[in-house]
């Protein structure tokens, strides 16, 4: 099943918050995941989905159908929260047969469907115990088979391990991905964390005040991030701006650095993107883009270092990554940077 937002937009009554011309595409069986800051618009865009707010602008479609007007229930979509949101008085077999019973399906086959879930998140043995006696990793998992269990055209999931500790949530987010290919779920997932993003979905949305920066795959946000706007919220950076002073030759106040500029003219303002791992340390005194410096604080974190460089007439220090370090200098192949638009709000 497919999930369309065309050009939505809401504002909440007496607010002037909510989200801004919205296009997003989920296909069937895709896990898109909706990254952006706390307060971004994430949880409106899955609640609108979900039939939760009323009152937007725009089409929302769920298999090719338009949504407006259809209640809650009859959207047909399993959600699951970052609390886990589960009926305290129901043990853990009748939370994920709840679905079902609520679509009057009997009771044989509703016990057999929700073992069968339970099977799949490693909780089978669980099914008599009250949901109150699990830990958090259980009880979301209880809360993703009772989502997953009726079959539900779309899955949300709103910072679902957000919760958790570190090592389970690690754990979870595999167990995610592995249910969530098996089921074929087409499948919207809130983050505001990167790494979850990156690592679960196949296309990621970043949102910030209300909009959609990009829709792009992990690899492509990272790689060619439409700004560094979008760049700031995928992996680390170093941002230069800088001017285009001809076909090939940015101005960045302490060097003249070669890049692909055909996108530009002489003239205009830009800011050009440095991926920390792209560095080249201590180069030939020939190498393009060379930059002669001095290394300042070194972060060590075992399989790689992270540390700045200074280049000499620049106060502004250069985020470098690798295992070997760059004591007088570096280079920048022209190919590893990025030239963007100069961005209209600078922000961190
Ligand atoms: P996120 O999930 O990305 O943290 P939300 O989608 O919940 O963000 O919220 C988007 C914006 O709408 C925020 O500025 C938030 O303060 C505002 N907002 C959210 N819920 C309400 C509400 N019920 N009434 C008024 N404003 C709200
Ligand atoms: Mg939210």
């Amino acid at each position: 099943m497919s999930l369309h937002f065309d050009n939505v937009s809401f504002t909440y009554p007496g607010a002037q918050h909510g989200i801004e011309a919205v296009t997003l595409s989920v296909t069937p069986g895709e896990l898109l995941a909706v990254m952006g800051r706390s307060g971004s618009g994430k949880s409106t865009i899955l609640r609108l989905t979900a039939g939760l707010l009323d009152g937007y602008r725009g089409r929302i479609a769920i298999d090719g159908r338009d949504v407006a007007g259809v209640p809650v229930w009859r959207r047909e979509v399993g959600m699951v929260f970052q609390q886990y949101a589960l009926f305290p008085h129901l043990n853990v077999l009748d939370n994920v047969a709840y679905g079902l019973r609520m679509r009057g399906i009997d009771a044989a086959k509703r016990r057999a469907r929700a073992l069968d879930m339970l099977e799949r998140v490693g909780l089978a043995e669980h099914a008599g115990r009250r949901t109150t006696l699990l830990s958090g990793g259980q009880q979301q998992r209880v809360a993703l088979a009772r989502a997953l269990a009726f079959e539900p055209k779309v899955l949300l999931l709103d910072e679902p391990l957000a919760a958790l500790d570190a090592g389970i949530r690690q754990q979870l987010r595999d167990e995610i991905r592995t249910l969530q290919r098996a089921c074929g779920a087409t499948t919207l997932l809130v983050t505001h964390d990167q790494d979850e993003a990156l690592s679960l979905a196949d296309r990621v949305a970043v949102v910030d005040g209300g909009r959609v920066l990009q829709v792009d795959t992990p690899e492509r946000l990272y790689e060619q991030p439409v700004s560094t706007q979008v760049a700031r919220f995928v992996g680390h950076s170093s941002v230069m701006p800088g001017r285009v002073i001809a076909n090939g030759t940015v101005d960045v106040s302490f060097a003249l650095l070669s890049a692909d500029t055909h996108v530009f003219r002489p003239g205009d303002q830009v800011e050009v993107l440095l991926r920390p791992e792209h560095v080249q340390p201590d180069p030939p005194a020939n190498a393009v883009n060379r930059l002669a410096g001095r290394r300042a604080e070194v972060r060590y974190f075992g399989a790689t270092c992270r540390y700045d460089f200074v280049p000499d007439s620049s106060q502004k220090p250069l985020l470098c990554e690798g295992r070997r370090l760059a004591e007088h200098a570096i280079a920048i192949d022209p190919e590893h940077l990025r030239v963007l638009p100069a961005s209209a709000s600078q922000f961190c």
